[in-house]
């Protein structure tokens, strides 16, 4: 967590610096942050996956009905910002902004990936999930719409 924090204030500046608006591999660059702006970040690939969770979890700390998460590689990710964490699970710290308590990210101690609330994102429109999580808590009133369905988490 903290590796990726101090690196990320230096990169995120060296893509402002080189990149307007796409990637070194031409892919569109994203940015969003927290509700306040303290917390920022920017994504320089499109995301591993997208997906709807509606873990107990999710559920309590988005206060919604579900989590809609964007998954990346560390890597693809630079931030600024301070951040804390709370251990969510055995591999999971989930990260919010330290100003305003929204939601920042979730980490993992056994990965590189890091997902990043779709909410959390300036745009909107862009990012469309594909599969869902945890649907033994779905809402009834809640459909798949097609999307991929697993009980709990990912086989
Ligand atoms: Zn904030
Ligand atoms: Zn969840």
């Amino acid at each position: 967590m903290n590796r990726l924090m101090s690196n990320s204030n230096d990169e995120a500046r060296d893509r402002e610096a080189t990149s307007a608006e796409r990637g070194e591999h031409g892919e569109a660059i994203h940015e969003g942050g927290c509700a306040c702006g303290a917390w920022r970040f920017v994504v320089s690939s499109e995301p591993d996956r997208i997906g709807l969770c509606h873990c107990m979890t999710c559920r309590k700390v988005h206060g919604s009905a579900f989590g809609a998460y964007a998954v990346y590689l560390a890597e693809q990710v630079s931030m600024s910002g301070a951040t804390r964490a709370w251990q969510s699970s055995a591999d999971g710290r989930r990260h919010f902004c330290t100003v305003c308590g929204s939601v920042a990210y979730m980490a993992f101690v056994n990965n590189d990936e890091i997902e990043l609330p779709i909410g959390a994102f300036d745009e909107t429109g862009f990012l469309e999930p594909t599969y869902e999580l945890f649907c033994v808590h779905r809402e009834p009133w809640l459909s798949a719409d097609g999307r991929r369905e697993y009980p709990e988490d990912r086989p």
